[in-house]
């Protein structure tokens, strides 16, 4: 494998002010954070609904919350899972974690209960901290050996005026057994100064949780150096400053929330405007109410926006800075978007695994399209960064030549929890130095521009959510009605791709696609789960046993 495009010509062609590298100004979040809060203690960090909390509050609250571990013989290097909504209590309980030392593991809120055991056991959480609606997911059988379990009410933080009844109606239940409740544990620590903790730039920040290239979930090492020099991308690219506000629409569980909503935030320092989930109405409350200039959002938020009832040219004119990552965005959804609000959506392309960006279209560009496919230019590489683009022999592909995307900068993430075999297969070079095998088929243009345009991997991308197929046809295979299953992604007009499965039948049963996707559908994810469901005699397969998922796919 070669150097990549090292002279990287883009930089220079796109944007003469963008330097080529950057370095990270802290050695850890811990410290960035520190260092905001001495600058502008008053920032209001986050708005939620029509509360505000400064950073000097956060500062406490989150002191107040890494004391309350420590006092639970959490220790530095140990995980705390968080299985939250957008909400101000995930900030507190990430920099409260940091504070302690600990790592983040940001759990997807929709995981059901087998999907959270399997995340909880591999990255051995001690902690964990949940809310409500989400508590039976979180009962003691299914986190067996996390010995501390905080759970939020309804009962809002002091900062918080105001609820949103329609996110809350009826709901009333009683905490679980062995949780503790947030604000009390907050109130009784309250005033107390956590102990100090050492946190470098090697050590991991969170794990975010992704199929990769291959398999089941695997936690990639997001470290301090990944996450800060990833906020410092998005400020320099963007140019962002403590003026602009964020619209926290991503998730905060995904490595788009924590860096290009969070951590950018707590740089800057400026607003970030948390959407309790994905809700169109919500969404459009939270922008009129508090005019947000940036957000980074999959291309289903973006739809949902133009389809959001009652939204208007003038409702988002804040809006300027509007960047879109996670799965492709057609070029005639960028269109319709700025023909209906004037605003262009800048495309930005990375994974979990490079810590957000790897490549984007710097502000104010206009991406160029790949001919054949019809794909966006996902951009060009941000700054530190160097593409290869690889053939299957593994030597390097001219210009224009399509091959396997390979990036590596100081986003890229050492490797994945626990995990040597993995890391070594998708995160080293043949020298043994970190170099992510993106698993995504693209090609670089003679004017620097990339497109991704195919996939290695057999992922399913449903707008942003990924989908890892195995994962559904072992659930189907639990029903005892299947012989055999191959789950592959379909063309789907809102989220691009869907979920669709093939199954055939065992002899004498009489299941129907419609018990199969309500069988799934109770043991998976909203976004995971089968939408559509056929039932063939035969599963097509090579001589040896594999499936043919390629075509099915075109079935
Ligand atoms: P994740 O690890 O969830 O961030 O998913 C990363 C994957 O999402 C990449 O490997 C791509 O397949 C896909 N992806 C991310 N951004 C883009 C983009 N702008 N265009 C096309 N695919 C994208």
């Amino acid at each position: 494998m070669g150097g990549g495009y090292a002279q990287r010509p883009w930089l220079a062609r796109y944007r003469e002010d963008y330097p080529a590298d950057i370095t990270p100004e802290f050695p850890s979040m811990l410290a960035l954070f520190e260092a905001s809060l001495a600058r502008a203690p008053q920032t209001e960090i986050v708005r939620y609904f029509d509360g505000v909390l400064t950073l000097a509050e956060l500062d406490q609250l989150s002191d107040a919350f890494a004391v309350a571990l420590t006092d639970r013989r959490f220790a530095p290097g140990d995980r705390l899972a968080t299985y939250l909504q957008n909400i101000p209590q995930a900030v507190v309980a990430v920099i409260g974690t940091w504070k302690a030392g600990g790592i983040v593991v940001s759990i997807n809120p929709m995981s059901r209960q087998r999907e959270l055991t399997t995340l909880l056991t591999d990255c051995e959480a001690t902690a964990i901290v949940s809310q409500e609606d989400l508590w039976d997911q979180v009962a003691a059988e299914v986190v067996p050996n996390t010995s501390v379990r905080i759970a939020w009410t309804t009962s809002p933080l002091e900062f918080q005026t105001r609820q949103d009844d329609r996110l809350f109606k009826g709901m009333e239940r009683s905490r679980p057994d062995g949780t503790e409740d947030l604000s009390e544990v907050l109130a009784a620590t309250r005033g107390r100064e956590p102990t100090a903790v050492e946190l470098g730039p090697d050590d991991v920040a969170f794990l975010g949780y992704t199929s990769g290239t291959t398999g089941p979930p695997k936690g990639a090492m997001n470290t301090h150096r990944n996450v800060v020099f990833n906020a410092q991308t998005y400020r320099d690219w963007i140019q962002l400053t403590p003026q602009d506000s964020i619209l926290g629409v991503a998730p905060l569980f995904h490595i788009t929330g924590v860096v290009g909503h969070l951590a950018i935030a707590l740089l800057l320092p400026a607003p970030l405007v948390l959407a309790y989930r994905f809700e169109p109405a919500v969404m459009l409350d939270a922008i009129r109410e508090h005019r947000p200039t940036f957000s980074i959002g999959s291309i289903t938020v973006f739809i949902a926006l133009m389809n959001a009832e009652g939204a208007q040219r003038e409702d988002m004119s804040s809006m300027v800075k509007l960047y879109s990552g996670g799965a492709p965005i057609p070029p005639s959804t960028v269109k319709a978007f700025s023909d209906q609000f004037g605003h262009y959506i800048h495309n930005f392309y990375g994974l979990t695994e490079t810590n957000s960006p790897s490549h984007g279209v710097p502000l104010g560009g206009d991406a160029p399209v790949d001919e054949a496919s019809g794909a966006l230019s996902v951009g060009v590489p941000v700054f530190s960064t160097v593409v290869s683009i690889v053939r299957d022999d593994g030597s390097e592909a001219d210009v224009g030549e399509v091959g396997e995307i390979v990036t590596r900068g100081p986003q890229v993430v050492p490797g994945y929890w626990n995990k040597p075999e993995e890391t070594e297969n998708a995160l080293r070079d043949a020298e043994g130095k970190v170099a992510l095998k993106t698993g995504d088929v693209g090609y670089m243009d003679a004017d620097g521009w990339f497109y991704v345009v195919d996939r290695k991997k057999d992922q399913i991308n449903a707008g942003g959510y990924k989908v890892w197929p195995r994962e559904v046809e072992d659930v189907l295979y639990e029903h005892p009605g299947v012989r055999e299953a191959a789950v592959v992604g379909v063309p789907d007009e809102y989220r691009g791709e869907t979920v669709k499965a093939f199954v055939s039948v065992r002899a004498g049963s009489s299941v129907t696609p419609d018990e199969l996707i309500a069988f799934c559908k109770e043991r998976m994810s909203a976004y995971k789960y089968p939408r559509q469901v056929e039932l063939l005699e035969e599963i097509p397969k090579t001589v040896t046993g594999k499936l043919l998922r390629r075509e099915l796919r075109g079935r």
